[in-house]
């Protein structure tokens, strides 16, 4: 009844403890080894992005130093006699190619425009005669974030869930915080006006670069929080997907148009569509000459005539003229490559390009690459508009193959913790069947033994009252009750002892003393003395000898004690036909005693676990017959401890055939 209930316990046992840990656990490695991909991306593009920043860095130094050297060299100039110090300062500085004077009212004083000669000084007049001279505005750049770093900061403290989110999902527009939008631009349009109303002598926002160069010197405390803020700010931006997206639509609301990039970068999933093109961190607004100049002393100006592009220096000198020049193109190219670090390494290609696109430096190699789809690109700066600092992987194959070998030990190691967790769960929970099966063996043990002790006493108790009070007067007949007693005292015996030996055998404590035994004799002693008790029961009892002797070296009790144990199991599991045959042969060197009966043997599924201690077969069918399970397991130990053993055959015809075999010995 209880052992139904008991697996199902374990069954349970073995789901909650073994097979659900197991299926989460392989469940965690597949998401794990999903994400490994996107993992191992994020892992290059951060460090690529932490190179391409320091790259940045050296380029807007080495505009800097150009600026600086500029300024340092430019000669001051009267108006009539611009010739010789120009030669000179186009002699002394490689940066310099076409020098030029303008005047406070923004007339070209150098090259004069009547005389001009040189191709370059011909093609300065031709291009920007409009420009310098105040008739024509140009795009001016600007870096977005920080012309909106107040709106910028504005937006970056809305509730941190909603930033957290915008965040982590760069790509996906955060509708709760588009909701909470109109609010915060409202907020910091106000401030936004304000800092418009501070510019409204027409100077262009300074970059954080023009402030630095504004600013020669130390720099007063303002300046330097302004320029952490500056800094605060770009991070925000280029972290925030949403923030960006607020800060165009802004700027495209006040005319300021956003230009497009000349690379995609991304990889994997990140990766844009071919021909689809980010847009840039610097806006453009038209500005006259004389706005962007007003408020400063000398700077750098990019220029854009058509897809020509040219760098510009200018510098106020004492009277109000203006010096300045056009940069010499490939000496810039010279100055600002040679700042980069190496080009080739083993995970990435990296390079700046210009704004056609074009990489500065090619490293060498097999195939072509697509210079506009880098794996991470930065741009540099708003005085190179359109410049990219561009990193690439050397092997496009290199994720990929990091991941397959990750995924590869992942699942070597996954398979390994699965297989050890479902092997060790099984055979935990095969030990503790087991365990909880021989506990529950020794409980029906206990009842068994106290019914087998009964079993005998009452019919001891029997034939002793009977003997007592004088009620048989036949002498052959009080002889026989007083063999029944005897017989029924030594199943007593055995059964006890069965119990003793029991523990002790188990033990291996059991001292077996030997002696030189005859087989066919010790059989018919045994047989001799339960003949008796079997015929009164009803039993047909019969010896087959051997021709020979046969003789074995063994303890005796030890031996009879098996035997007696099989002729006992031959009595308790017989019904209709009572017959047992005891029978000695000898066959080689092994003596051979077999039991026979016609009872109701044993299934075959059974016949190797009667030997197990405890073990009953089918409760059903020895329910009738009580038993504690330890005969056949003390036999058989028994045998082994003198060199035989102990097996079960199905009869021929019905029943069972139990068969000691001892080695055989000769008479000394
Ligand atoms: P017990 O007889 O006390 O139950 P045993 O160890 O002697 O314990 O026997 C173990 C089981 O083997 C028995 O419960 C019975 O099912 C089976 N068995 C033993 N001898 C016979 C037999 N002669 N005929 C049929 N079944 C037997």
């Amino acid at each position: 009844m209880k052992k139904p209930r008991l697996s199902s316990h374990l069954r349970l046992l073995f789901i909650v403890a073994v097979v659900i840990p197991a299926a989460l656990l392989a469940f965690l490695a597949v998401r794990a080894i999903n994400r490994e991909e996107a993992f191992i991306e994020r892992q290059y593009e951060r460090t690529f992005s932490a190179e391409l920043v320091h790259v940045v860095g050296l380029m807007t130094d080495e505009l800097d130093r150009v600026r600086e050297e500029l300024d340092r060299t430019a000669p001051s100039v009267a108006a009539d006699n611009a010739r010789l110090p120009f030669a000179q300062w186009k002699e002394a500085t490689p940066l310099v190619r076409t020098p030029f004077l303008l005047s406070p009212q923004f007339e070209i004083l150098w090259p004069n425009p009547s005389s001009a000669s040189s191709p370059d000084e011909l093609a300065f007049i031709n291009r920007n005669r409009e420009f310098v001279t105040n008739q024509k505005e140009i795009p001016v750049y600007q870096n977005i974030a920080v012309v909106y770093q107040t709106e910028i900061a504005g937006l970056a403290q809305l509730p941190s869930g909603a930033q957290v989110e915008a965040e982590t999902k760069p790509g996906q527009v955060e509708t709760r915080q588009a909701e909470a939008q109109p609010s915060a631009i409202s907020k910091t349009m106000s401030m936004a006006e304000k800092k418009d109303e501070n510019k409204a002598a027409g100077a262009p926002p300074a970059t954080s670069q023009d402030r630095r160069k504004a600013s020669p010197g130390p720099q007063p405390q303002e300046a330097q929080a302004d320029s952490l803020k500056s800094q605060q700010a770009v991070r925000d931006f280029e972290e925030n997907e949403n923030i960006r997206q607020q800060v165009y639509q802004q700027a495209r609301e006040r005319g300021q148009q956003p230009t497009l990039r000349n690379v995609a970068p991304g990889a994997g999933e990140a990766r844009p569509e071919k021909g689809k093109r980010p847009e840039s961190i610097f806006i453009s607004e038209p500005k006259k000459f004389s706005q962007i100049i007003a408020g400063r002393e000398s700077g750098l100006i990019p220029r854009f005539l058509g897809e020509d592009f040219s760098l510009f220096f200018w510098k106020k000198d004492g009277g109000g003229r203006i010096v300045g020049c056009v940069i010499e193109e490939a000496v810039l190219r010279a100055r600002l490559t040679g700042r980069l670090p190496a080009a080739f390494t083993a995970s990435r290609v990296l390079t700046v390009l210009d704004e056609a696109g074009r990489p500065l430096v090619t490293p060498r190699e097999k195939q072509a690459r697509d210079w506009r789809r880098p794996f991470v690109s930065r741009e540099i700066s708003a005085l190179l508009p359109r410049w990219e600092a561009a990193a690439y992987l050397t092997d496009p194959g290199l994720i990929r193959s990091r991941v397959d070998l990750t995924a590869f030990v992942l699942w070597a190691l996954v398979l390994t913790f699965l297989v050890s967790i479902l092997a060790g769960g099984t055979l935990v929970l095969r030990t503790l069947r087991s365990e909880m099966d021989l506990a529950r063996k020794k409980t029906t043990f206990v009842t068994n033994v106290s019914h087998e002790l009964k079993t005998p006493l009452t019919s001891i108790r029997m034939f002793a009252e009977m003997l007592k009070e004088g009620r048989q007067p036949d002498p052959r007949r009080r002889e026989q009750y007083l063999d029944l007693m005897v017989s029924e005292t030594d199943r007593l015996t055995r059964l006890i002892n069965n119990v003793l030996d029991f523990s002790r055998l188990e033990k291996g404590q059991k001292q077996y003393s030997s002696k030189l035994l005859e087989a066919n004799r010790l059989a018919q002693d045994l047989v001799q003395s339960q003949r008796l008790r079997l015929e009164h029961n009803g039993f047909k009892v019969e010896l087959r000898q051997a021709a020979e002797p046969v003789f074995v070296r063994a303890d005796e009790e030890a031996i009879k004690q098996a035997v007696l144990n099989l002729l006992s199991n031959a009595e308790k599991y017989s019904e209709a036909r009572q017959e047992i045959e005891v029978e000695v042969s000898s066959q080689g060197s092994l003596a051979c005693l077999r039991v026979k009966d016609r009872g109701v043997g044993v299934p075959a599924a059974q016949a190797k676990k009667i030997f197990q201690e405890f073990y009953r077969a089918d409760e059903s069918l020895t329910s009738r017959t009580k038993g504690t399970g330890l005969g056949l397991p003390i036999a058989r130990r028994i045998a082994r401890d003198h060199g035989g053993d102990i097996t079960y055959a199905p009869r021929e015809g019905g029943g069972s055939v139990f068969e000691l075999r001892l080695p055989r010995s000769e008479p000394s």
